[in-house]
């Protein structure tokens, strides 16, 4: 069984085993024809059912083989052009290198003596995208799982510099369309169920700033704290941008903390184009970026940044065995006493590849053609009689719905969009989201593949209009 243990014996094990799971990745790469097989949970648990763990195969080939059967045939391909479901992206070479590297080394970052030079080469990055945001010379922030941990961290600073003597009194802003995470930390982190105060998005699903100036008004009116506003810069559904110039004005005045969940439209801050759609960003006093999704980057890959540094001692705590206080004095960089994790992985090495081989204005040139793309996608939805859209894109997704002016019953349409959906799901053709929007089933194109093409999107708009046709055919023939 040491012949398995990752070491200098066994470096050609590794270096074969390795090349071997990679040579299965590049074929399929090579030849996957659609970005799904269709697969239906009933057609797939019974293999996985059947695998026996307590039987070990014992060598790379026969587990790959048998991967093959459980996963690798059926897995949902972001790279293909027909995936334009949920904000996944294809990856970049360099951050694929670097996730090999990383988990082989398998440094933890969370003290430095269990990572040092990855700690170094963490911290740049978050200076890099500090530098990048304009968060000014005391900034500071910490790699993180994801969007949804991030804007946790960012509410618990945002929580505990309230300074509040109960939880209970505690308000957060946010709008309508912005993310299910802020609900969810909410509710984490102690406060009331009436926390979270909805503020209503306008005609391009932005933030009211009125509404929120009200809100505010109200809130110090009836003795409660305003804790957050939490504005979206690139909201999941529509890539929306709040005003954040404005917000940034009412979040000064009452003296809130400004949080910027830009996990989505963070790609803006390498765009040679379209930097200036986040401007305002830089007032924030904590941001969100997720690299997973508009860089290019292998899940998982995000961070939470912060204005002040100071402000992120309220992650920290101090073991004997770990980051004890006086490695603070001794000046030894331990990123624990940053992060919510402990044992947390380097993947701020794939972003370092990633910035190393292409550059930032590389990762900004394929950001900028899915945006272009989605404006492409969005005239020809506009011009095309059988689909309404809602809102033209402002970072690389659209939302509309099949809706032929011969059909007139509104729960009929939403039926025929949600079944055009599942079948196109089912037959693995393309891989397209759906929503709710003013109470309606939407469909969902989120557009991060620069090799899709508007013909792309204009076989998958007939692909999709072909199944809600035959279902309101079939509807028809029900009904007669
Ligand atoms: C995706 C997303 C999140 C959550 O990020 P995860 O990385 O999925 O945890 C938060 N906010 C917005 C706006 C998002 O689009």
């Amino acid at each position: 069984m040491r012949s398995h243990l990752l070491n200098g014996l066994t470096a050609e094990t590794y270096r074969r085993s390795v090349t071997e799971g990679v040579e299965r990745v590049a074929a399929k790469l090579a030849t996957a024809a659609s970005p799904f097989t269709g697969v239906t949970v009933d057609g797939l648990a019974p293999r996985v059912d059947s695998v026996d763990l307590d039987r070990p195969l014992g060598d790379t080939a026969a587990a790959l083989d048998e991967l093959e059967e459980v996963y690798l045939r059926d897995a949902v391909y972001f790279h293909h052009p027909r995936y334009l479901a949920h904000l996944n992206c294809p990856v970049v070479i360099p951050a694929v290198v670097g996730e090999a590297v990383l988990s082989a080394v398998n440094s933890s970052l969370d003290t430095w003596d269990q990572s040092a030079g990855g700690t170094l080469i963490e911290r740049k990055l978050i200076d890099w995208t500090n530098a990048r945001i304009g968060l000014g010379p005391a900034a500071d922030g910490v790699f993180t799982s994801g969007g949804t941990q991030s804007n946790l961290q960012a509410l618990l600073v945002a929580r505990e510099e309230a300074k509040a003597e109960s939880y209970g009194r505690l308000r957060v802003f946010t709008s309508e369309v912005s993310h299910f995470s802020v609900q969810k930390s909410a509710r984490l982190l102690g406060l009331g169920p009436d926390a979270v105060v909805v503020i209503p998005v306008d005609h391009d699903k932005r933030m009211h700033t009125l509404a929120l100036a009200h809100e505010l008004e109200r809130c110090v009116r009836d003795g409660l704290t305003p804790m957050a506003v939490v504005a979206t810069a690139g909201t999941t559904d529509f890539g929306s941008i709040d005003p954040l110039p404005e917000i940034a004005e009412l979040c000064a005045q009452f003296g809130v903390w400004m949080h910027v969940d830009a996990a989505y439209g963070c790609g803006l801050l390498t765009s040679l184009k379209h930097r200036d759609r986040i401007d305002g960003i830089e007032r924030a006093d904590s941001v969100t970026v997720d690299y997973h999704k508009s860089f290019f980057q292998p899940v998982s890959s995000s961070a939470v940044l912060v204005r002040d540094a100071a402000t992120l001692r309220h992650a920290t705590y101090h073991a004997e065995y770990l980051n004890p206080r006086r490695m603070v004095r001794e000046r030894i960089p331990n990123q624990v006493d940053k992060s919510l994790q402990t044992t947390r992985r380097f993947d701020a090495l794939k972003l370092w590849m990633t910035l190393r081989v292409m550059g930032a204005d590389g990762i900004g040139e394929l950001f900028d053609e899915v945006c272009e793309l989605a404006q492409e996608g969005w005239r020809l939805l506009a011009a095309d009689p059988r689909y309404e859209v809602v809102v033209a894109p402002s970072l690389s997704t659209l939302v509309f719905r099949y809706l032929p002016a011969t059909v007139t019953d509104p729960a009929e349409i939403d039926r025929a969009n949600l079944y055009a959906r599942k079948a196109l799901f089912a037959s693995g053709d393309a891989v397209v989201a759906g929503t709710k929007a003013d109470g309606h089933h939407y469909l969902k194109f989120t557009l991060l593949n620069p090799e899709t093409t508007a013909a792309d999107i204009a076989t998958v708009l007939d692909l999709i209009a072909g199944h809600a046709e035959q279902y309101l055919g079939e509807s028809l023939d029900r009904a007669s």
